[in-house]
């Protein structure tokens, strides 16, 4: 039994107090904060019964932070607000003492870039005070990095290559938006992609390696190399990996789009004045773009997530391919969410659930691979994500190519 905090009432923040909620004997007290408080009523209203609690926060403000903790006597805090809020809310755990887990690995504000160096010099400082820091416990990252110690664990000696592929093959009947903060979204796909190579990282410029990758029931999809984090704790937990990189797809509309905007410059993080005040023009675009919470009502098709890898088993090649197929009219009528925020929100809860158990508890800082993914995946499933496998089959695209 726990009580739990949970910061940022966006798409994934709406998923994960609904689950949450469903697990009384779990997560025991709830309480939801984020910067505007009438989102969070607004989710605690769907759920009923006095369920949630909630609170408005500011969480690049430690202090605030610490107090809402301890008011809130939550010994969990799930950081579902945006990348830049990562290392406040870790040091403000640290302060109040409580467990902490977060979807996305730090961003700073004023640069495009992320890697987990920033968070993991946080270790030896949650493993002095007995604390946990869960990092990127979300589809991807999360899922796609207990699929890979899965596969480790149950069929492979050593894993040689792993592709990470990312279909979202759904219809929100908008011309444009994002499915997970804009933001955040876009700051993402417009840096210059990245894969690992025989010890090394190779650099390409944005969207430059494309191909058709082939998607359980959804079909041929054009996927784009890019960089995403867990490619980086990856390589270091399975040091056999010879090769890793991640493919998601884009529409061509959506990337027609996209390059337009860039042209114009409505991308940039550079601050510009208008009417003699300071804006962001990627800050000033989210706010015109559509919520990604908003999306969910009649949002057709599926996602489609999973790991191909290759590798040798007593001393025998194999392949194996690990996937879900998440269906967003069944996220709508889950969770009132769209698939992009239920892949996220469910792991989260999940992984959240087996630290509040003991299960995952270790102090010290951790990324999903690291730990047991038998109980997550199985748990992962029974809230609404199951996985599929093929075990020794041709891959849908060719290794190495
Ligand atoms: P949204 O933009 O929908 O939600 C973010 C929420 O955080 C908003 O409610 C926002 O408040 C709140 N917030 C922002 N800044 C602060 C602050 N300083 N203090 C308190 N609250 C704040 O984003 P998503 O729900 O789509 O994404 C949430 C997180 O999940 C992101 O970090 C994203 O990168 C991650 N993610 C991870 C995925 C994975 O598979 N691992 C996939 C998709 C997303 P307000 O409403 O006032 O703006």
């Amino acid at each position: 039994m726990a009580k739990v905090l949970i910061i940022g009432a966006g798409g994934v923040g709406a998923v994960v107090t609904h689950k949450c909620a469903r697990h009384p004997d779990v997560f025991e007290e709830i309480t939801l904060a984020s910067r505007t408080k009438s989102k969070c009523d607004a989710i605690a209203d769907q759920i009923g019964g006095d369920r949630i609690q909630t609170a408005q926060v500011d969480a690049d403000n430690v202090p605030e932070t610490v107090a809402l903790i301890k008011k809130t006597g939550a010994e969990i805090v799930i950081n579902v607000a945006l990348p830049y809020q990562d290392l406040p809310i870790m040091d403000a755990c640290l302060e109040a003492g409580v467990h902490y887990m977060d979807t996305a690995n730090y961003e700073p504000k004023d640069v495009a870039k992320f890697e987990y160096s920033w968070q993991w010099a946080y270790q030896e400082k949650f493993k002095e005070a007995g604390l946990m820091a869960l990092l990127g416990c979300g589809f991807d990252p999360g899922v796609t990095q207990a699929y890979t110690a899965y596969a480790a664990k149950h069929h492979f000696d050593e894993i040689h290559y792993l592709d990470i592929v990312d279909c979202n093959g759904g219809d929100h009947g908008k011309a444009f938006a994002t499915n997970f903060n804009p933001e955040i979204n876009i700051r993402e796909i417009t840096q210059k992609g990245k894969y690992f190579e025989n010890g090394e990282w190779i650099e390409i410029d944005p969207m430059s390696i494309h191909k058709s990758i082939s998607y359980p029931n959804i079909g041929e999809r054009e996927s784009y190399l890019l960089y995403h984090e867990e490619l980086e704790s990856l390589v270091k937990h399975f040091p056999t990996i010879k090769r890793a990189r991640f493919w998601m797809t884009f529409g061509q509309a959506y990337i027609t789009h996209l390059q337009v905007l860039e042209n114009v410059g409505m991308t940039s993080i550079k601050p510009v004045m208008y009417e003699g005040k300071e804006i962001v023009p990627l800050q000033f675009l989210k706010a015109v773009l559509p919520e990604p919470s908003d999306l969910g009502e009649n949002y057709t098709g599926e996602t489609s997530i999973g790991c191909q890898i290759r590798g040798v088993q007593n001393g025998v090649d194999k392949t194996y391919y690990i996937w879900n197929n998440c269906s967003h009219a069944d996220a709508y009528k889950d969770t009132m969410s769209q698939g992009v925020s239920y892949t996220t929100g469910v792991p989260a809860m999940s992984g959240a659930y087996l630290m509040a158990t003991g299960e995952w508890l270790k102090p010290g800082v951790w990324n999903v691979e690291q730990m047991d993914p038998d109980p997550f995946l199985k748990l992962v499933a029974e809230n609404g994500l199951p996985f599929n496998e093929k075990v020794n089959v041709e891959l849908p695209h060719e290794y190495p190519d």
